[in-house]
């Protein structure tokens, strides 16, 4: 039987609230689900909302009874942020986060990079905030709770699984022991250690890397930015790298790499965590403040993912999916992506609007976009951890050469997680106007935010469904007509006209566009130019000149992964 401590987990700043289980017990007949999530993690539970609006209800199954233990993931980027806003919690990590886009490598004790995310007016969010793992849960899972369509049942472990034609049955346990639930599909968020991986006997692709480092959250008051330090050979750690970052309320992450053959145990005895975080402390100046610890680990960077995300009626989605490194602090902000793909696709087929083949186009997007991370993550990790001699050799030869020369200081700017670009999409329209465009987005790539006045952005007019940016002063007769019929069909698809003033028929928002600042962003020269956005804001289609016809086959296009 399913035992979930119900003591809270031990935190210095973090109170976890222990929930009640979801007992069989209380509760009628269980019905056939459409969906059912194994996890509500971050991912998870992105997911559920997700879902939910797509008007899909979902049942969100977590092992625990309370949320993550340990910050885990304390950096959220600017892409995963607009996700967020989608699900309606953005405005929270906002109110707690620490923003931030400069970083600083350090070596031989002095600074020979620093790393600058671009930021302008244009942009809602800032490249990255800081905010710990338990207070984005906690903001989700309040979203989850309030919302009719998600439901969520603490101390549900999935152990069990057999995939039949046209649905799943999950084996689930809990408290009072083991029942049975049936999913037309099921939703593999359980993290990475995937039993629901394991259950289907299958096999991550990849490599894992032995530099192991320790993790550790301190709480320290110390008179530096929100600003990412990294120390390549520092005198008290030759040859490693050590990492430190800011997180709210006094808490410090920092992350130290360790010595060729030392093991975890050893790592984080405390007489080893103090000597090595005082030694760090008195390398920036700071030796002798107080600091207390909250919670340490020993991670080691993995770079895996399985070659296809759906399996029968599973898909896979966040670290069941893949293991990233968090170099680059992939391994979440790539999961809120993956939530978002599978989302929207998934709402589409719940309801009969798309044909299950929709979801082969999201294996294909999002484990193309785990490859190429990792291909970029690989290149940080080895730079980071060099795995034999040669990359050693050469990362050596970098660093001491930066000292002097400048044009190896890049060398030090490690990718961050970024939003993917599905260039190659079987979702962008064949037919459209995307080679003729000099600028602006393009076919697979997340849209460009637009400041259109005081606390108004493009990007919080957009998403949940299709939107049809016109640019111009009309909708034309024909294109209004097609919308209406899809619309009929119950696609939810809205027209958001763009352009100097005013509103015009066939319109269902109208943006003032008077400096033509988001046409120039958008790279449109004449009026009548138009773009199609899927549900997830990614680019699909665009026109020099927008007709009925063109309109139609992209969106069966984007609907069905097929070129009418
Ligand atoms: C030490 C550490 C530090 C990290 N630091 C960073 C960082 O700085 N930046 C970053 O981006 N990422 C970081 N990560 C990774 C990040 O935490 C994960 O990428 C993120 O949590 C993935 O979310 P997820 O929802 O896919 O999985 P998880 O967060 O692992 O959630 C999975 C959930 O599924 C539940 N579950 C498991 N099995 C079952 C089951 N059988 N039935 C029902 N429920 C189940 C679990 O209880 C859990 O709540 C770190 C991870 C670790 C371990």
């Amino acid at each position: 039987m399913h035992q979930p401590t119900t003591e809270p987990r031990r935190s210095i700043y973090y109170d976890y609230q222990v929930h009640q289980p979801w007992l069989a017990s209380q509760h009628g007949p269980q019905p056939r689900h459409r969906v059912v999530i194994a996890g509500g993690g971050p991912v998870g539970m992105t997911a559920a909302l997700e879902l939910a609006r797509h008007g899909v209800p979902c049942v969100l199954l977590e092992s625990e009874l309370q949320v993550s233990e340990g910050s885990r993931a304390i950096v959220f980027t600017r892409r995963s942020m607009e996700i967020l806003q989608q699900v309606g919690v953005a405005n929270r990590v906002t109110q707690h986060g620490l923003p931030w886009r400069f970083g600083n490598s350090f070596y031989r004790g002095q600074r020979v990079f620093r790393m600058e995310a671009p930021h302008d007016d244009n942009d809602r969010f800032w490249p990255m905030i800081n905010l710990q793992q338990q207070y984005l849960e906690e903001f989700l899972v309040d979203a989850c709770e309030a919302h009719p369509l998600v439901e969520l049942r603490w101390g549900n472990r999935v152990t069990g699984l057999v995939q039949h034609e046209g649905h799943a049955v999950v084996e689930v346990d809990t408290p009072e022991g083991p029942y049975t639930l049936e999913a037309e599909w099921l939703v593999a968020a359980d993290g990475a250690r995937s039993g629901i991986r394991t259950l289907l006997d299958l096999k991550l692709e990849g490599a894992s890397y032995e530099g192991k480092f320790v993790i550790a959250d301190i709480r320290i008051d110390l008179p530096l930015p929100t600003e990412r330090l990294a120390f390549f050979d520092p005198e008290w750690n030759p040859r490693n790298t050590v990492l430190m970052h800011r997180e709210p309320l006094n808490i410090w992450r920092v992350d130290y790499q360790l010595p060729e053959g030392e093991t975890p145990e050893q790592a984080l005895a405390p007489e080893s965590l103090k000597t090595r975080i005082n030694a760090q402390l008195a390398l920036i100046g700071q030796g002798g403040k107080p600091w207390e610890m909250d919670w340490c680990s020993v991670y080691s960077a993995r770079t895996l993912t399985l070659p296809d995300y759906r399996a029968g009626r599973t898909l896979f989605i966040g670290d069941a999916a893949h293991l990233l490194p968090i170099f680059g602090v992939r391994g979440a902000n790539t999961g809120f992506q993956d939530a978002q793909a599978l989302g929207w696709r998934l709402g589409l087929v719940c309801s009969g609007q798309a044909p299950e083949s929709l979801l082969a186009s999201y294996s294909q997007e999002r484990v193309g976009a785990a490859r190429e991370i990792i291909d970029e993550a690989g290149k940080s990790t080895r730079f980071m951890t060099p795995p034999s001699r040669g990359f050693r050799l050469l990362r050596d030869a970098v660093l001491s050469l930066s000292l002097t020369e400048a044009f190896v200081r890049p060398l030090y700017h490690w990718r961050t997680s970024r939003p993917h670009e599905y260039t190659s999409s079987s979702l962008n329209s064949a037919g459209d106007d995307n080679a003729l465009f000099q600028s602006g987005p393009a076919h697979g790539a997340p849209p460009a935010n637009v400041c259109l006045g005081a606390d108004d952005f493009l990007l919080d007019h957009l998403g949940g469904g299709f939107d049809l940016l016109v640019f111009g002063t009309r909708v034309p007769d024909d294109v209004q007509a097609t919308v209406k019929d899809w619309q009929a069909q119950g696609l939810k698809l809205r027209v958001l006209l763009v352009g100097p003033g005013g509103c015009a028929p066939g319109a269902d928002i109208c943006l003032p566009d008077t400096d033509g600042r988001v046409r120039t962003r958008y790279g449109v020269r004449t009026d009548g130019g138009a773009y199609l956005l899927r549900p997830d804001q990614h680019v699909c289609a665009r026109w020099m000149t927008l007709d009925a016809h063109r309109l139609n086959a992209a969106l069966k296009q984007a609907t069905t992964g097929v070129a009418a």
